[in-house]
């Protein structure tokens, strides 16, 4: 049976948005983050996070530290008794220096390549599914794949929603404080049997 998702952009959105994250130290999470996907867990929906990490293609950080992070992560998680069902990444970046990630491809957001891999791992019930993130380009994301989107104030979102929301041509279908505020709009609003 298909599953409806909740699609989450991680930095910014999950941990502290701290630029490149070239050291699982770095990585910090939000107040109520781990709580908030706990949440999509107990409400079934898939918990798939969505991250472009072109920092591999920079050169700034190596893959080997990315899966030390993501283990940290998960460490988190489960301490917790929350989880990720899949998380994708994006390593590419077309100016990048590290030449086997240096290429334009196609799972950068806001184009669709990671979702388009998700709907190959997961049955999903995309009319349902939402993604949440603290940048413009993962609301036209959502809208390129017609998702609901929901961007967070955290991270980037606060910045770009008061100073720069007048030229934008997609509007999210909420605006939360924070993952806990947006998962809790997702648990009234979307109503899945
Ligand atoms: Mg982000
Ligand atoms: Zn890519």
């Amino acid at each position: 049976m298909k599953r409806p998702a909740v699609f989450l952009d991680r930095d910014g959105t999950i941990n502290e948005e701290m630029g490149y994250l070239n050291h699982p130290d770095r990585f910090v999470v939000l107040d109520r983050a781990i709580e908030a996907i706990k949440i999509i867990n107990e409400t079934g929906f898939l918990a798939i996070v969505i991250t472009n990490q072109a920092g591999i293609a920079r050169g700034y950080f190596k893959p080997e530290i990315l899966d030390q992070v993501h283990e940290k992560f998960y460490r988190l998680l489960k301490e917790k008794d929350a989880y990720i069902d899949k998380l994708y990444y994006c390593p590419h970046h077309p100016e990048g220096k590290v030449k086997e990630f240096a290429i334009e491809c196609n799972c950068r957001k806001p184009k669709p390549g990671m979702v388009n891999k998700a709907l190959q791992d997961f049955e999903i019930d995309m009319e349902h599914s939402v993604m949440i993130g603290d940048r413009y380009k993962d609301i036209v994301f959502a809208k390129n794949l017609g998702l609901k989107s929901i961007l967070v104030l955290t991270g980037y979102g606060k910045g770009e929603w008061e100073y720069d929301r007048d030229t934008w041509k997609v509007m999210p279908d909420y605006t939360a404080s924070d993952l806990f505020d947006a998962v809790t709009w997702i648990k009234e609003n979307i109503k899945v049997k």
